[in-house]
């Protein structure tokens, strides 16, 4: 049904001759195995009506059509990040610190602040300082003793804070949020360590900051475009979604974002919030609200990652829920007809969803809703035939690739992190930048994956996993991903030619997007263009 669909678009605009924009003289990859390439893009509505040779499609214009010349430049399908994080989770952050900054570094940048007022103190900080004993809530408060202080391990799985902190986020050794969990000192007493979903909702009690908010959306989707991404897959932990919908809006970004329930345990199973908003809505066409997003573990970064094998300190990491709590989120999703999304990174997290997926739903409801793993470290060879029958669609970032040898040698050594062996599994692979925003900068990691070389990807896999393998990865592929007849006319028009193994993969996170259209509306060009 689909194909007469379109091809009755194709004839009836074909027919009357009236596109409203012609892309001509371009190097164009389409994504559409019907077309792979062409020099010409006819556009009608805001979709695609053909895509063939200059002479074919400029035949389709009347005096009336705009026309573009694309000067012989590549263009391809919109990117579709299918994994970001645009989202306000501090209050502010007062010190910025370079990520390998140590604990010494960070202690001066703690000093070096007023002790007095009332005024939060926040910053990113990297793993070795979120792991070193010596930074702790006592040594905490006896630099800042009165001000609240919160400083976020970069990977966003745990944090520390002092005793002001302790008390403005009303964290109790008594209460702590399912799926998360607080560090203990020798004597048993809170050490000012917070993991996973103890740092969530406490830190929802923080003031909402509307024009924080806004300015975020604006610089983020305005990089974006200039990047050539149309599409992003947003999951604002923390910022619930209508004040997130209701800021997207104000700004009045032309990206397309699908908005990510994620909802903070309180008990897993219990139905998130703001169920009344609609997937969709006329009065918010570019914005679709959709998919449940869970976090089982941590990373490999921490350690928290739950894995088989023993890390070199001999530990496992751990979940953040146990069975039970896994089959009873997997339960209200799959209630609501709705798609998984899971933070999953280790191996032993993986064969506990794939267990939990078999326990909730028939193998054929579940590929119906194509549960998503995100990051997908954990997809060891032995589980790929399960994932494979559930449906599970892989969602991998080209950036985490990129680990410290020791952990890469980790997951190298038990055949984890799989890129190229999930496509020729046959597993669907979307990608996200969870990370570095560039889909250029991601492509140059993905062709050479330094923490499993052997699963490089190539340039057209890449391509073909940022735009189809993420609009399948959102049920949206009969809309985007492809520059086909009857696909949104989503595209981008790039500086350089990525497919070219001319340009090396070092110059490819230089490439820019000239022009960048959402359904056939001008999003970004480049005032040289
Ligand atoms: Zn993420």
């Amino acid at each position: 049904m689909r194909a007469i669909a379109v091809a009755c678009l194709f004839f009836a605009a074909a027919d009357a001759a009236a596109v409203d924009t012609v892309l001509h003289n371009g190097k164009i990859w389409t994504g559409d195995p019907a077309q792979p390439s062409a020099s010409a893009i006819a556009i009608e509505g805001g979709r695609i009506v053909a895509t063939g040779s200059d002479e074919a499609i400029l035949a389709l214009a009347t005096k009336d059509s705009r026309r573009i010349d694309l000067k012989g430049h590549r263009v391809v399908p919109g990117i579709n990040d299918a994994h970001t994080h645009i989202t306000l989770g501090l209050p502010s952050l007062d010190i910025e610190l370079p990520r390998d900054a140590g604990s010494t570094q960070v202690r001066e940048a703690i000093a070096a602040l007023p002790t007095t007022g009332d005024g939060w103190i926040t910053a990113d900080i990297g793993m070795d300082v979120l792991a070193d004993p010596a930074m702790r809530r006592a040594q905490l408060d006896a630099l800042q003793p009165t001000r609240p202080l919160l400083l976020t391990g970069w990977t966003g799985h745990g944090m520390l804070v002092n005793s002001a902190a302790q008390r403005a986020l009303g964290l109790s050794l008594d209460d702590v949020p399912a799926g998360g969990w607080l560090g203990r000192d020798a004597s048993g007493a809170f050490d000012g360590r917070v993991y996973e979903y103890a740092q969530w909702s406490p830190r929802t009690g923080l003031p909402a900051r509307p024009e924080k908010l806004r300015s975020v959306i604006a610089l983020d989707s305005d990089a974006l475009l200039r990047l050539g991404v149309t599409s992003i897959q947003n999951m604002a932990i923390g910022t619930p979604l209508p004040d997130f919908i209701t800021a997207w809006l104000e700004t009045g970004t032309p990206l397309r974002l699908r908005a990510i329930r994620t909802p903070l345990a309180r008990e897993p199973g219990q139905p998130p919030d703001h169920l009344e908003l609609p997937a969709r809505d006329p009065a918010r066409p570019s914005i679709t609200v959709s998919g449940t997003k869970w976090i089982l573990d941590g990373t490999p970064m921490e350690g928290g990652a739950a894995m088989r094998a023993a890390y070199a300190d001999g530990s496992h990491g751990r979940l953040n829920f146990d069975p039970a709590g896994i089959e009873a989120l997997l339960r209200e999703i799959a209630g609501r007809g709705d798609q998984p999304l899971l933070h999953v990174s280790g191996d032993a997290t993986l064969a506990a969803v794939l267990d939990a997926l078999q326990a909730t739903a028939s193998a054929e409801t579940w590929r119906a809703l194509r549960p998503r793993i995100e990051h997908g470290e954990g997809l060891a060879p032995d589980l790929v035939a399960r994932a494979k029958e559930y449906g599970v669609v892989l969602v991998q970032n080209p950036s985490h690739f990129m680990l410290p040898p020791a952990e890469a040698a980790y997951l190298d050594a038990h055949r984890l992190q799989p890129l190229a062996d999930v496509l020729t599994a046959g597993i669907p692979l979307a990608l996200g930048s969870d990370g570095p925003p560039s889909p250029w900068l991601n492509m140059m990691f993905a062709i050479a994956p330094a923490s499993r070389p052997d699963q490089a990807l190539s340039r057209e896999q890449v391509l073909r996993a940022y735009t189809a393998g993420s609009a399948f990865a959102e049920s949206s592929e009969q809309e985007k991903g492809r520059l086909a007849p009857g696909q949104l006319a989503d595209l981008a028009v790039l500086s350089q030619d990525v497919l070219d193994e001319a340009v090396p993969g070092q110059a490819l996170p230089g490439t820019r997007s000239l022009l960048t259209m959402g359904a056939g509306e001008i999003g970004w060009r480049d005032p040289g263009f």
